[in-house]
């Protein structure tokens, strides 16, 4: 089997942890993310291949899934990973914000998959891992599209699991609090953090990496009797959610 992998969003956080890890694996790595600059340096750092695309546009992300897979000799893995989220109260959500979420993370990751799949087959088949979040298994107040869209993610995946196998795996991984550049606002408020550890079973906020050997392990042949699966990763909180809904609605609160 030849053929690299690629991954969504790949120019930061979760995705660019998944990329370096890969790499030092000797995975031939596609780094897309629509922030051209962000897949050209983790690119660089990790001797892969940049690609471009906004996820939400299938046409434009076809078109790149495809050059990749040309430029890795085959595909056997694609993370999706690209993902966006807001934090309002849900009388306050346009239809276009709504509409936006949905298209970043549902149809994004439908589209990627639809394409890919073809793509894997020709490689001698592969695993594709989902990105979805603890608030797609319990919805987070503030964020009523976010969850809906990973709700429908992990649902997703598991109907592709169904269908696209036995040639191709597919499972989601669905992290809870993760310290990256998408919540360093939440992250860096002392108060809020502590509020969150104290919260977490495990007391602590969880790192890129942690997540990123969850997702390299699922793309691997280790994993090779594991599909349709979410696995959450999330020291605990979800256990906690008593404990954490109120931390949650100062978060709205203090951010909306
Ligand atoms: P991040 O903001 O650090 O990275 C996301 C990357 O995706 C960015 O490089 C961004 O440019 C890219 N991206 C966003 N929209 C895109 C689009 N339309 N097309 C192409 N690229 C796009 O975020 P992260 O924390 O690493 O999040 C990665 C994934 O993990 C997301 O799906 C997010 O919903 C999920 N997640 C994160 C957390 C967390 O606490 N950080 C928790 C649960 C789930």
């Amino acid at each position: 089997m030849t053929g690299g992998v690629i991954v969504t969003g790949g120019g930061s956080g979760i995705g660019a942890a998944v990329c370096r890890q890969l790499a030092a694996q000797g995975v031939a790595v596609g780094v897309l993310d629509r922030n051209a600059s962000a897949a050209a340096q983790i690119a660089e750092e990790v001797g892969g291949v940049a690609l471009s695309a906004n996820v939400a546009n299938s046409e434009a992300l076809a078109a790149e899934l495809e050059r990749g897979a040309e430029q890795l000799h085959g595909l056997v893995g694609l993370v999706n990973n690209a993902g966006i989220g807001n934090l309002k109260g849900f009388e306050s959500y346009t239809d276009a914000e709504i509409d936006l979420i949905f298209a970043v993370n549902f149809s994004g990751t439908y589209s990627a998959m639809r394409t890919a799949a073809p793509l894997m087959r020709a490689s001698g088949g592969g695993s594709i891992v989902n990105v979805a979040s603890v608030s797609g298994v319990r919805p987070t107040r503030g964020e009523a599209p976010y969850s809906a869209a990973k709700a429908a993610v992990i649902a997703l995946s598991q109907a592709a699991a169904l269908e696209l196998a036995p040639q191709i795996r597919v499972n989601s991984v669905s992290p809870g609090f993760i310290r990256t550049p998408l919540n360093e606002v939440l992250a860096g408020d002392e108060q809020l953090r502590s509020q969150i550890e104290a919260g977490t079973p495990l007391g602590r906020l969880g790192r890129a990496d942690e997540v990123s050997e969850l997702i390299v392990f699922l793309l691997s042949d280790r994993s090779a009797y594991l599909t349709g699966q979410n696995l959450v990763l999330d020291g605990g909180s979800l256990l906690n959610s008593a404990q954490m809904d109120p931390v949650l609605e100062t978060m709205l609160d203090r951010y909306s």
